[in-house]
């Protein structure tokens, strides 16, 4: 352990990302490895809340619909995730949950290829993505059907009938990450549109979806980008699919909102993507997380991500040899994203053992312990002291107690 507290000393010490820490209220002696699953708050949010509270809303009312430009935050915001996800201006707006927008991407993806009816994802995928799909098997009457199939049996299960596939960028427990380019390139060849959710990778990764010519995405804006617990999730839709018709298709979304029109007519571009009004509180924090976010640079948060993975893996080690813990995440971290898993048939009780000693990470089923790195908030010494707070959970049995072996209901 010892050339390892050096190493991580010496690797914080250079890190170009270091000063964005302290940007972030991260308690005292907290190794918080769960910021991929809701990441920290920012120090300027709570002021920027109270302004949107106070300022605006408190003594603005309904003037700030235009004054504080509340009407026009699903666009501002979702223009600054489009830096961070390779898409253009007009591409991205910032509404909804996640759910909600892999609902709009597949229905609209459908209208896109009215004459094919299969909807294709991943066994295994984050399990939103596919009730989204059972859910729109059921209500087409059978007309439209969902598929799932194993994660590498995806690209030989797409055929002429395939309209859309919805996959994840990363796997939500294995990390696995998928070639983005490569895999849209090959689903596109049988003329099936492509949904990226990225919910695990916004913030974590490089990503250039006009390169890699995805067709739609989602993603969440409480993970890597920070926004608060519930922010709004984002929704992309490459310009050329832009004419597909929304199912949802809500007020917010018509070309004239405000003419109250009885028939609804679509705005142009991905605003037709709107629904109802927008979340203007849960907003306001996302836009603080995103505007940090776009302060580091994308490929020094991967190649920091990286490093700490290394260094976990290789922290990790010993602990695998003496106490059973096997990496469930891929080795080579080319193929993962920004977290890591390990197996271990312990792993609930000793999740909860560690969030005594002031470490949380968290458990999946059946038998994961998941250890998220988010590169803006964490340092090298942080992982390697993580690590030594587990094997004395380990060698001390502390996991061994009956209140660890009942899982809570939230996890
Ligand atoms: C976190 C996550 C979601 C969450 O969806 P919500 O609607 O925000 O609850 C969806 N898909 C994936 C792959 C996720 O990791």
């Amino acid at each position: 352990m010892g050339n390892l507290i050096d190493r991580a000393r010496v690797l914080d010490e250079r890190d170009p990302l270091g000063a964005l820490r302290s940007r972030f209220h991260i308690r005292e002696d907290l190794i918080y490895l769960d910021g991929n699953s809701l990441g920290c708050m920012p120090k300027a949010t709570p002021a920027r809340m109270t302004q949107t509270l106070e300022a605006e809303w408190a003594e603005g009312l309904i003037t700030s619909w235009l004054d504080a430009e509340w009407a026009t935050a699903p666009q501002r915001i979702g223009d600054k995730i489009a830096r961070l996800i390779g898409a253009k201006p007009g591409e991205v707006i910032a509404a909804d949950s996640t759910s909600v927008n892999i609902f709009k991407a597949l229905t609209a993806a459908l209208s896109l290829r009215p004459d094919r009816s299969v909807i294709l994802t991943e066994t295994t995928n984050f399990p939103t993505d596919s009730y989204m799909m059972q859910g729109i098997e059921q209500f087409s009457g059978g007309r439209i059907k969902a598929r799932a199939v194993a994660p590498d049996a995806v690209l030989d299960a797409v055929d002429d009938n395939t309209a859309a596939v919805l996959l994840t960028h990363v796997h939500y427990k294995s990390c696995s990450a998928r070639d983005m380019a490569e895999t849209t390139r090959r689903i596109q060849q049988s003329g099936a549109l492509v949904i990226w959710d990225l919910s695990h990778s916004t913030g974590a990764l490089e990503i250039d979806l006009t390169a890699a010519n995805a067709d739609f995405a989602v993603g969440c804006g409480y993970k890597f980008l920070n926004g608060g617990p519930g922010a709004p999730a984002f929704f992309y839709v490459a310009g050329r699919n832009q004419n597909a018709s929304p199912v949802l298709s809500g007020w917010f979304g018509h070309a004239q909102p405000f003419a109250f029109e009885e028939a609804y007519t679509p705005a142009n571009g991905a605003d037709r993507f709107l629904c109802g009004t927008p979340y203007v509180l849960g907003l306001a924090a996302l836009e603080v997380g995103v505007d940090v976010m776009l302060e580091a640079d994308m490929r020094q948060v991967r190649a920091k991500s990286i490093a700490l993975g290394e260094l976990l893996i290789q922290a990790m080690e010993p602990l695998c040899r003496q106490y059973g813990f096997t990496l469930a995440s891929p080795e080579n971290p080319a193929e993962r994203g920004s977290h890591i898993g390990y197996a271990h048939e312990n792993a609930y009780a000793m999740v909860q053992a560690l969030r005594e000693v002031e470490v949380i990470a968290d458990f999946r089923t059946p038998e994961m312990i998941r250890f998220g790195l988010t590169p803006l908030t964490l340092r090298h010494s942080d992982i390697v002291e993580a690590v030594s707070r587990l094997g004395e959970v380990c060698r001390s049995r502390s996991w061994d107690r009956p209140a660890y072996r009942t899982v809570a209901a939230v996890t």
